[in-house]
């Protein structure tokens, strides 16, 4: 089979063979959320018409994870009707299930793989689903293959030469999809319709936590996720350098929430941002070693790092001083309930976390400080770990990412180096709310959230 999707993105999952008598290939979407831009779906397309068949795309929105909620389902569902529209206008098909009790059975999921010759899926951090057909991952997430860095690396400075020597071969658009047949078969019972006008009633039916509300700010889908592009480009890029560690000057993209759904690819930003940077003369290298390095830096650790989130994946040097510290007194001391009720006697540290649960991520520079903070205030360093861990769950539209693994153990030594010894965080890098106010306008990010929280409204919309 003569491909463009290279063997170096592409895993077997399994020995399955094709399904004999399968009536289409199917791309089971489970991370990356979108048409444009996509390898795992190209490579389906392609298999489909190696194999004169149809494509159907299919995605599934399970209630049955502890923290499903009405932010998180709002947020898929808004996706969906573009979703669709998208992969009808190619003559893909398109089901989309939304099991609405935690006990509902996989049935009408297995009806659908059934009638699969063979199935392709993205490459992400969910478990190895166990078919009986042939089965691929599609590393569609990152501008250059996870597999072209085959080891795992321990900080920044180390992949950087490799992912920019590796470059000029990736940093390139992705061909567009054609399909030979268009998909004529109707799903009926099998997919949920969704529409802007039955989407509350949807979330409202599912068996999920109705007390976490959707983001105040962020809109689900494909079209939010372009124009939150756009925005960047036309009023942030150009200060992004010199302003993205002030959070109420709003110059970082904002784009995590859409990347983490996958409604945009990285590689598409940053093109997008290559191309922009190249017209208006801007210099776009600091957002560019953010997506790019920082990003596929997170990804290479969750991919080869044992055991990604707990303590066991920090270097030596960080296991040592976390253990030489662990009877310091700790004063002030917080429990997670504390935490998440933002109810600590720090007022920007209240902040940090009003905004995640408002918003559903918070600013980047504020973020070091809210986990820092955890980590000073908690009992341990694993319950500093887990109430993280906890917190992004619940409240993130960027959580439950290689991001996400890899910024909370960063909090505690992840591919930095050892700073001079202070208490509690022994040899870790340590913040402190007196360096937040001499760099950042601290008073207005705060007055912010508060008219955030006061009206469900931002302040500078
Ligand atoms: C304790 C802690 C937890 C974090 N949890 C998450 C998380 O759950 N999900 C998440 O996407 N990011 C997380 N980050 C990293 C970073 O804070 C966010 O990626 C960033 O703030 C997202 O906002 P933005 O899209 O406006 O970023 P921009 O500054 O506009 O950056 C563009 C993109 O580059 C990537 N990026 C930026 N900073 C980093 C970084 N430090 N490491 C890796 N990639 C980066 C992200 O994909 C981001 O969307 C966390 C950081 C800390 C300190």
């Amino acid at each position: 089979m003569n491909l463009t999707v290279m063997g170096e993105r592409v895993r077997a999952l399994n020995q399955q063979p094709i399904r004999e008598g399968g009536r289409y290939v199917l791309y089971w979407c489970r991370w990356n959320r979108r048409v444009a831009s996509n390898y795992a779906l190209l490579y389906a397309a392609e298999m489909a018409n190696h194999m004169n068949l149809p494509l159907v795309c299919l995605e599934r929105l399970s209630c049955a994870y502890p923290t499903a909620s009405d932010r998180f389902h709002t947020f898929v569902l808004e996706g969906v009707p573009e979703m669709q529209a998208r992969l009808h206008k190619l003559g893909a098909g398109y089901i989309f299930q939304l099991p609405r009790r935690k006990t509902t059975s996989d049935a009408r999921l297995r009806t659908v793989i059934q009638g699969a010759a063979a199935v392709v899926t993205d490459e992400c951090l969910r478990a190895t689903p166990r078919l009986d057909v042939q089965l691929h991952a599609v590393d569609a997430s990152c501008i250059v293959p996870l597999s072209k860095i085959p080891q795992r690396s321990y900080a920044a400075y180390s992949i950087r030469p490799k992912i920019h020597r590796l470059l000029p071969e990736f940093l390139r658009p992705v061909p567009g999809v054609e399909l030979r047949l268009p998909c004529r078969e109707t799903f009926g019972d099998l997919h949920t319709e969704v529409t802007a006008g039955n989407l509350a009633e949807l979330v409202a039916s599912c068996e999920i936590d109705h007390g976490i509300r959707p983001s105040t700010t962020f809109r689900g889908g494909r079209k939010a996720a372009e124009r939150t592009l756009r925005r960047f480009l036309e009023d942030r890029l150009r200060r992004y350098a010199r302003d993205k560690n002030e959070p109420s000057a709003h110059a970082t993209s904002d784009l995590s929430p859409y990347l983490h759904y996958g409604y945009i690819s990285s590689l598409e930003v940053a093109l997008a941002v290559r191309e922009h940077a190249r017209e208006h003369k801007l210099i776009a290298d600091e957002f560019l070693e953010e997506l790019i390095v920082r990003r596929e830096l997170a990804f290479n650790f969750t991919r080869y790092a044992d055991r990604h989130d707990t303590l066991d994946a920090l270097p030596d040097w960080a296991q040592k001083t976390i253990a030489a510290h662990r009877n310091d007194t700790r004063d002030p001391l917080y429990s997670r309930q504390q935490f998440e009720a933002a109810a600590t006697h720090d007022d920007l540290w209240n902040a940090t976390q009003k905004e995640l649960c408002l918003r559903g991520k918070i600013h980047g520079y504020y973020r070091m400080f809210w986990g820092k903070k955890i980590v000073e205030w908690s009992v341990s360093a694993s319950e500093a770990l887990a109430t993280m861990l906890y917190l992004h769950d619940r409240y993130a539209l960027d959580g439950d990412d290689p991001n996400t693994y890899t910024n909370i153990l960063w909090c505690f030594g992840l591919h930095d180096r050892p700073w001079p010894e202070r208490p509690i965080y022994g040899t870790i890098r340590s913040m402190v709310r007196s360096g937040m106010e001499r760099k950042t306008n601290v008073d207005a990010y705060i007055r912010e959230i508060e008219y955030l929280e006061r009206t469900g409204k931002e302040l500078t919309a």
